[in-house]
């Protein structure tokens, strides 16, 4: 069976990195389309601005319109070619990461992107999460190309709001539980090939990493400082949890996790809340999973400040019906459940969402006494 991985070029992280952009910018061309919100702009303007301005690299601001849309991918692609720019750069967090990645693509134009939150492992990936002008979730794209540069500035990160980083953990704790599973049945990822050994050590490692230095990074974080464990946080989420889920595979932590947000109770939550009661539901519906791991995982998550329960994610009030409903549509053909080595139905689905929720009850009833 084939294997394959998918890599960025170069990935660069640490305290005060944000001001190398640009001299890797420069190594791409002499242009560049620089894709920014308010908040990455206040952020790191002026430094990202006279980085590329001591190299020689002319900046051109695109704005950014807010949702991950194929209208605005295409409006930065316009500027893009309008100016001949060499590159897009993308400054932000996860929306303006897809969308400055997919306005490279159309444009051919290179890609950095600068992530200034910790909450999810989109920087490092080749693919496109796709909203409407709503806000609601429609698809996703996979690219021919990882980005060129990643730059992660610990220090942007670690000044970021604390759930954010949060999420970021919740994100990429479910990827080695996830990309096993693939491991076991052969699947097919993103990559094109079933799981490298390599994937699979990266997401372990992720795991590992945050099992180990997790709590700490948030405690850090907490206080806005960019510790050695925040940096060892930083890495798993972003570096080890983005390869790790692309070439590695996903499971019904997001499964669950994407399905969500179909549910309107549930708009207020961030993905890598959603992800870890995802993960909760797929330890309850994997019999091959150690009883032991169930417990220490339910315990981290909720330790961490991350939903275990139904009340957590806000649907605590659905209702049988709509949470059979939620369970069929998460059982639907080609969803990332069937991925496991075993059939899932519907009632599957139901009857693990129930129990997680029980369980996570009964963990934070004991974390409490
Ligand atoms: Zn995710």
């Amino acid at each position: 069976m084939k294997k394959a991985i998918l890599l960025p070029r170069k990935y660069i992280q640490g305290r005060g990195v944000i001001g190398e952009v640009g001299q890797y910018a420069a190594t791409l061309g002499k242009t560049a389309v620089i894709v920014w919100g308010e908040h990455a702009k206040a952020a790191a303007g002026a430094q990202v601005l006279a980085s590329l301005e001591a190299a020689g690299v002319k900046g051109i601001e695109s704005g950014f319109g807010g949702e991950s849309t194929h209208a605005e991918a295409e409006r930065i692609a316009q500027v893009t070619r309008d100016a001949t720019a060499d590159v897009v750069l993308g400054i932000g967090g996860g929306k303006v990461i897809d969308t400055a990645k997919a306005a490279a693509i159309y444009a051919d134009a290179a890609q950095i992107i600068i992530p200034t939150v910790a909450s999810n492992d989109a920087p490092t990936s080749a693919c496109t999460v796709w909203y409407d002008e709503a806000g609601a979730m429609i698809g996703f794209d996979l690219w021919s190309a990882n980005p060129d540069y990643i730059l992660v500035d610990t220090d942007i990160i670690a000044q970021a709001p604390i759930r954010t980083f949060i999420s970021g953990i919740g994100d990429a704790f479910a990827t080695w539980f996830e990309a096993d599973v693939s491991r076991v049945a052969h699947r097919m990822t993103c990559s094109g090939g079933i799981p490298t050994m390599t994937a699979i050590a990266m997401a372990r490692l992720c795991y590992e990493t945050i099992r180990e230095y997790g709590l700490q990074a948030i405690a850090d974080v907490r206080v806005k400082t960019a510790t050695a464990a925040v940096e060892k946080v930083v890495e798993a989420t972003t570096l080890l949890s983005g390869i790790g889920w692309e070439s590695g595979g996903l499971a019904t932590a997001h499964a669950i996790g994407n399905g969500l947000p179909s549910i309107p109770e549930t708009h207020a939550y961030t993905h890598g809340e959603k992800v870890s009661f995802g993960l909760m539901t797929q330890l309850a519906i994997d019999d091959s999973i150690d009883p032991d791991l169930r417990q220490d995982t339910a315990a981290f998550l909720a330790e961490a400040g991350l939903p275990v329960t139904f009340a957590e994610i806000g649907i605590d009030g659905l209702g049988e019906d709509r949470l059979r409903a939620f369970a069929a549509q998460v059982a639907g053909e080609g969803s990332f459940v069937h991925n496991h080595p075993f059939e899932v139905t519907a009632a599957d689905v139901y009857d693990a969402l129930l129990s997680a929720d029980a369980y996570g009850k009964q963990i934070k009833t004991e974390l409490v006494s």
